[in-house]
């Protein structure tokens, strides 16, 4: 269900306007808003999940469905051979600042290591 307050599910509810690059009836992928590199969007289950912590059983297809999504959408945008990220962040000090869980996609420069 819709969280008012959410910023992603009124994304999804077309409430805030965001470049689309994907949507079915599970997910929905736009570009991220401040791109950390030259390739930067994200992949967002369509139900209001908050974080990682959150996941079911239940939501273990939707998971598997965004990373297929994310890597498909990765080769449209060119960086399929080069190479990619695939990050979610889980909670304050992992950086988390959005409570509506998603799949960032980060690719087009250089990564440095995790950490
Ligand atoms: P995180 O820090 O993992 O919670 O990531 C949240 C991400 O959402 C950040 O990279 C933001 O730039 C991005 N973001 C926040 N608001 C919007 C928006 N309205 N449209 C697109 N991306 C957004
Ligand atoms: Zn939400």
């Amino acid at each position: 269900m819709a969280v008012a307050d959410c910023i992603f599910c009124r994304i999804v509810a077309g409430e805030i306007p965001a470049t689309r690059l994907f949507e079915d009836d599970h997910v929905l992928a736009f570009a991220d808003i401040h791109p950390s590199a030259p390739v930067h969007f994200l992949v967002i289950p369509k139900q209001h999940i908050p974080t990682l912590d959150d996941v079911t059983e239940a939501h273990e297809p939707v998971l598997g469905h965004m990373l297929r999504v994310a890597s498909a959408l990765a080769k449209e945008q060119g960086i399929g051979d080069t190479g990619y990220r695939q990050v979610i962040n889980c909670r304050e000090q992992a950086g988390q600042v959005v409570f509506h869980l998603h799949l960032h996609v980060i690719g087009g420069r250089e990564m440095g290591k995790m950490g």
